[in-house]
């Protein structure tokens, strides 16, 4: 049975400049206090380590995966976006299925302006909550079409203001279609598991929360690989009910391992 951990901070020192212009360090410095979690970094190389056969759903059903690579760069962005769009609340091979359906007929911008709810519908049924993405996919792609000739926005706050696009879509269309690094997409796996782990300060209640207190600690060129890295472990060891903790590496240090 692993022990509780406790958490800790890990202290920096801040040299100021002196009253004379010299630079003065030690015991008199003021003390700046960056809070990070205990062990993650052999937490996260044993999640590396589970991940490296890259055989979980995320890793080939992706939304990176689920776009037609011999479309114009621009229509290639478009169709990451829908299948982003698409992927909230439904699981990684139901969305591949709908955009499966969606590529045979041409997925463009143009095409799905041209398609009638009621087919659209049904060529993205069973995706979570349908009925309402078909109209958020109607009222993004009208957008797209007349402020960004077919493309997708390329800023963080463009996206989050198309229908039916929040925060951990934006960055990932801004990760997967741009190659930029916004921020920390985090999805209901990323969610449980930075809680599990105690990699936020305090509990959190909303992937945003948590997004937020990741970003606070984790250094950057981690940003984009966590995502990926952890919704794969969370298809695959630490599920939602019943995680898999006897087979996890992570059990001896992982906080909430006994709990299970
Ligand atoms: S020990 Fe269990 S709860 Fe902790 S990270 Fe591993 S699978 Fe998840």
């Amino acid at each position: 049975m692993p022990a509780k951990r406790k958490r800790k901070a890990q202290r920096l020192c801040v040299a100021y400049e002196t009253s004379d212009g010299e630079k003065s360090e030690g015991a008199d410095l003021p003390v700046v206090t960056v809070w990070e979690p205990q062990e993650w970094q052999q937490q996260l190389t044993n999640i590396r380590i589970m991940r490296s056969k890259k055989d979980a759903p995320v890793d080939h059903l992706g939304a990176e995966h689920c776009c037609d690579p011999s479309a114009p760069p621009k229509v290639q962005r478009y169709q990451i976006l829908l299948a982003l769009m698409l992927s909230s609340q439904t699981k990684d091979q139901v969305t591949a299925g709908a955009m499966q359906r969606l590529l045979a007929q041409g997925l463009t911008v143009d095409s799905i302006l041209q398609t009638d709810d009621n087919t659209l519908g049904k060529l993205i049924y069973p995706v979570g909550f349908w009925r309402s993405k078909v109209k958020f996919i109607k009222q993004t792609s009208a957008i797209l079409k007349q402020r960004y000739n077919g493309d997708i926005p390329a800023s963080l706050a463009e996206l989050v203001a198309l229908p039916g696009v929040g925060p951990k879509m934006a960055h990932l269309a801004m990760a997967v279609a741009w190659g930029t690094v916004s921020g920390i997409a985090v999805d209901t796996h990323v969610h449980r598991i930075a809680n599990r782990l105690k990699w936020t300060k305090r509990m959190t209640k909303s992937p945003e929360e948590t997004r937020a207190a990741l970003e606070e600690w984790l250094p950057r060129q981690l940003w984009s690989e966590i995502n990926g890295l952890l919704v794969g472990f969370g298809q695959q060891i630490c599920l939602p009910t019943h995680p898999r903790c006897q087979t996890c590496l992570n059990q001896a240090l992982c906080p909430s391992a006994q709990s299970f």
